[in-house]
């Protein structure tokens, strides 16, 4: 964690004299105008001498000292000043974060993606457990959680995440977390599933997350994170293709590990039994919202991203359907189904 803020922190540059006229003053220590050395940083110009402070912020590397405004984990991680109003270091803010998250993906995805046992422990840790532990993958360890099954089969389920990051970024380890949850859930215990198959699921419903929310930096944090090893990347192409509720079959259906290999031959979709708690696909079509991310709009179809002219198929109840996006309008899309004659306009979810 350490080293990742000290990479982040990146000074563009040293004592150049339209910048110290901009910002005359420290923004760290107040002192100014400033003259010789002068450090930039996101936040505006660092004086020499705050510059060689010990202590950074951990979220924006920005050095911090006593007083400045700053504040302290009980771990002994620093936030700055600039960062502290977008930081979370209160449990229950966290608490609202993950129940938000939580009942945006289900909304996305479908009340499959609903826990069978609902009730979900949320806290925030403080001491930040993989430089503890000293362990070299530990590159998205910013959430743990757990699930244990008694012999009836009820499920606990927990989840702790690292306080002191942003709103943003405890969302999407919010997502990831009850992606686990709903995995440890719904893995059948005869289909096992490699570990970067997991993880990279979770990951997967993260990315959904900031997609839906317009996130796109934190969607780019996500693909670029080598903690699944790539396989992140290759599931946000599955997920392309055959959809949300295709994964999400497949943790279910699927018999082999890997699910990028079995995408290539889909898993039979999940037939509904009396008193099966498998999720049950949508009757039809449903346009649920817009995803913009820099100039590209993505129409969300029940769960799945279509772009003007994408062609995927989505599973239906009865049936799967090959969907073509013609046209995406604010509160309306356009899309050609199988060959029927005409177009049909789709308005969207909840608009009248
Ligand atoms: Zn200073
Ligand atoms: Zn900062």
């Amino acid at each position: 964690m350490r080293h990742l803020a000290l990479i982040l922190f990146l000074f563009a540059a040293v004592c150049t004299a339209a910048a110290a006229e901009a910002n005359p003053f420290c923004i760290v220590c107040g002192k100014g105008p400033l003259h010789g050395r002068v450090w930039m940083s996101r936040w505006g110009a660092i004086c020499d001498d705050c510059y060689r402070l010990e202590n950074h912020c951990s979220l924006c590397g920005l050095p911090v000292r006593p007083g400045d405004g700053s504040v302290k984990t009980g771990d002994g991680r620093f936030i700055c000043k600039f960062d502290k109003p977008d930081a979370v270091l209160d449990a229950a803010e966290a608490r609202e974060i993950f129940a938000d998250a939580r009942r945006e993906l289900v909304g996305l995805f479908g009340g499959g993606f609903g826990l069978n046992f609902p009730e979900v422990t949320v806290n925030l840790f403080d001491v930040d457990y993989w430089s503890e532990k000293g362990r070299g993958d530990g590159l998205h360890k910013f959430g743990f959680s757990s699930t244990r099954k008694s012999a009836g089969g009820v499920c606990t389920h927990e989840v702790v995440m690292l306080s002191g990051r942003r709103r943003t970024e405890l969302a999407a380890t919010a997502a990831h977390e009850y992606a686990h949850l709903w995995i440890n859930e719904n893995r059948p215990v005869e289909h096992a599933i490699a570990a970067d198959t997991v993880e990279a699921i979770c990951e997967l419903t993260a990315y959904k997350l900031m997609q839906a929310r317009g996130q796109a930096a934190q969607q780019n944090e996500i693909l670029k994170n080598p903690y699944t090893r790539g396989e992140i990347k290759n599931l946000v192409e599955v997920e392309r293709q055959h959809g949300m509720a295709f994964v999400l079959n497949w943790v279910k259906n699927g018999t082999t590990t890997n699910l990028t290999e079995s995408a290539a031959a889909p898993v039979p979709a999940t037939t509904t039994t009396a008193g099966s708690r498998l999720p049950r696909l949508p009757m039809q079509l449903q346009f649920t919202g817009l995803s913009v991310i820099g100039s590209e709009r993505e129409a969300i179809i029940n769960g799945v991203g279509f772009a003007p002219g994408d062609q995927k198929r989505i599973p239906l109840r009865q049936k799967t359907v090959l969907v073509r996006c013609c046209e995406i309008r604010a509160d309306a899309v356009t899309l050609q189904i199988d060959d029927a004659a005409n177009p049909v306009n789709l308005k969207m979810a909840g608009s009248d």
